[in-house]
């Protein structure tokens, strides 16, 4: 760190905490370079359209029975379940790691510490909606980065912080584009008797589904719940036949 006292041949002028980069001279008295803070800023900014993405993939992964319209309960997912996405759009995921920055900044910059409260009781942290918190972390974030850039001695661990939450976001929605399909289980529709039985596949950037065989389509995310009870149906009277 800066320091005034220090003899003239050992003086080090002042690095970004961040990068190692020498800092200008009208940068000399922060903690971070400017290009470090808009590198930041830039990924806040892009944060909450990759973490809106990632949520609504997950909601596909997490099975017909989540939330929406009541089904036959069935517990499969409509496209497989991806451990990467499901952890960062998870309450301890981008939600809990933005807010142990808000926090840290909340502390060091001299603010309050927000309660989460719906005026009546108080919530555990974990306890609140990654959807809603996500972006209202981003908000707080943006709105004190610059502080932070100026005066706070550790924002440059936070920083390092923002940049990998970005990159893995960024690299779980850019897996999500992969062209590859997935299988989505066998075709359950009945012709002449005869159940068709074709693999179906499926991308999750397009929800559509078009049996090759028989060429039945389920076009959209209603569709695609009553193809897994048809799924279903196909499957249970399977059992039934073996029992
Ligand atoms: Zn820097
Ligand atoms: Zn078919």
């Amino acid at each position: 760190m800066h320091n005034p006292a220090a003899p003239a041949d050992e003086y080090e002028w002042p690095t970004c905490t961040a990068c190692n980069k020498q800092l200008w001279d009208d940068e000399y008295q922060r903690q971070i370079c400017r290009p470090c803070e808009d590198k930041t800023r830039n990924r806040l900014g892009e944060l909450p359209d990759l973490f809106a993405q990632l949520n609504s993939t997950a909601a596909l992964m997490r099975g017909a029975s989540g939330g929406g319209a009541p089904t036959s309960g069935s517990k499969t997912p409509l496209i497989p379940p991806r451990l990467d996405v499901l952890n960062l759009v998870a309450a301890g995921g981008v939600a809990a790691r933005l807010q142990a920055i808000e926090d840290s900044w909340r502390v060091a910059l001299g603010r309050r510490i927000e309660h989460r409260t719906d005026r009546v009781r108080l919530f555990a942290s974990w306890r609140s909606h990654p959807a809603t918190a996500v972006p209202e972390h981003i908000a707080f974030l943006k709105i004190n980065l610059q502080r932070a850039a100026d005066s706070y001695e550790s924002v440059a661990q936070d920083v390092e912080e923002i940049r990998r939450l970005h990159a893995e976001c960024t690299a779980a929605v850019a897996n999500e584009r992969r062209p590859g399909r997935v299988q989505t289980g066998l075709c359950p529709i009945r012709i002449d008797g005869r159940l068709c039985r074709a693999q179906l596949t499926a991308v999750a950037t397009n929800h559509r589904i078009r049996c090759g065989q028989c060429g039945t389509e389920w076009a959209d995310l209603g569709a695609w719940r009553d193809l897994r009870q048809q799924q279903d149906a196909v499957l249970a009277e399977a059992a039934g036949v073996a029992a």
